[in-house]
């Protein structure tokens, strides 16, 4: 541990952390737009900028080392000037679409503007002015809302290991980019939506089918069903209809998804869809509730089982479920109805 004064006040923080963790684990926020937790710090944005006494310029807290004997100032005047003028600069080149962006409502630069109250940017100047890619399937990425915290390029290389875009250009002209520009239906991006999940803006965005708003939307986290890993996610839900799919942090995906989990969800609103049992009546099915589909596989297991014996059954079962529901299923077979003939859909 070592001692550091926040704001005039004496805490205990762990060594080797950075000043914005040492702030954060004392429950003191700092803003930042290029910072994430997973990835090697970037001190791109500078939001996040504090004075250190001995210091004379400010510091990028998400990168600078905690140290014994340290005075750090979050939100002095000074600093809150400074970050206040970064949000100008940032949307001074920036379109003020906010009443029409899909992003409206979660998005930080749009926060932070409320919060330092910076209500239009005062640079009158040239701004960028780049054509919108669509090519994308699943998502869309609108360089003029781009303010180049490079999360997503970072995402890409570092968690998602595939590295279908960087930062191409200096100064003014500089944009998130793919090999030779050629757009992102021609690069090697998988379509995983991990740099989507984490641009802080308007700028990389899923496509819909409908005009929704994040107000309007409820949250309900799950469990994936596409395969066994068992990747945490959000539900987004508009009225009785899922209408979109974000990360969510779990042990097993580390706040990432696949192609598969995050945008091919569209299936859950099929109006084929099975919602309730349907048992075999006269040559035809008839839907049933749950209570009458149990009552019905008890019977039939317990009539089975009396004559034939636990062997005459065998379970199969799929990778679809979790690794929870498989479990459960081969215990059911084993130690319920007694027999080992289990096996699973990714053997066949
Ligand atoms: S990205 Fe954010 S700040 Fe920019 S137009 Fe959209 S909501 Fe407004
Ligand atoms: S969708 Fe995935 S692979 Fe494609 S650019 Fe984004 S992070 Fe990289
Ligand atoms: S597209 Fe989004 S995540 Fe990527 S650099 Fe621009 S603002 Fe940051």
């Amino acid at each position: 541990m070592v001692n550091i004064k926040i704001n005039g006040i004496d805490y205990q923080v762990e060594d080797n952390i950075s000043v914005l963790e040492a702030c954060r684990a004392v429950g003191i926020e700092i803003p930042t737009l290029c910072n994430d937790d997973r990835l090697q710090p970037h001190a791109a944005c500078r939001l996040c900028i504090v004075e250190v006494e001995g210091k004379r310029g400010f510091e990028a807290s998400c990168s600078l080392k905690v140290w014994d004997g340290m005075a750090v100032e979050t939100h002095s005047p000074r600093v809150m000037k400074a970050r206040a003028d970064i949000l100008d600069l940032l949307f001074s080149n920036h379109p003020e679409d906010c009443l029409t962006c899909e992003k409206s409502g979660d998005c930080k630069l749009q926060d932070y503007c409320f919060e330092y109250g910076v209500e239009k940017g005062s640079y009158v100047g040239e701004k960028k002015d780049y054509p919108v890619d669509y090519s994308n399937h699943f998502y869309s990425y609108d360089p003029n809302k781009c303010i180049l915290c490079g999360r997503c390029v970072r995402v890409c290389s570092e968690l998602q290991c595939t590295g279908a875009i960087g930062l191409e250009g200096r100064g003014f002209s500089t944009k998130v980019s793919t090999p030779f520009d050629m757009g992102l239906a021609q690069s090697t991006c998988v379509s995983c939506g991990n740099c989507v999940a984490v641009c802080p803006v308007g700028a990389l965005m899923p496509k819909r089918k409908e005009k929704v708003r994040y107000w309007d939307m409820e949250k309900v986290k799950t469990t994936c069903s596409y395969c066994g890993v068992g990747c945490q996610m959000e539900l987004l839900i508009k009225g009785d209809k899922v209408v979109g799919v974000e990360p969510a942090d779990g042990k097993a995906n580390n706040g990432l998804l696949c192609v598969k989990g995050r945008f091919a969800y569209s299936f859950v609103n099929h109006p084929d869809r099975l919602k309730t049992p349907l048992i075999k009546r006269n040559g035809r099915f008839e839907e049933a509730t749950w209570d009458e589909a149990y009552n019905l596989i008890v019977d039939r297991i317990n009539g089975i089982k009396a004559d034939s014996g636990p062997e005459a059954f065998a379970g199969l079962t799929s990778a679809r479920c979790t690794n929870e529901e498989n479990y459960i299923f081969q215990k059911l077979f084993r130690a319920v109805i007694g027999t080992n003939n289990v096996d699973h859909c990714a053997r066949l």
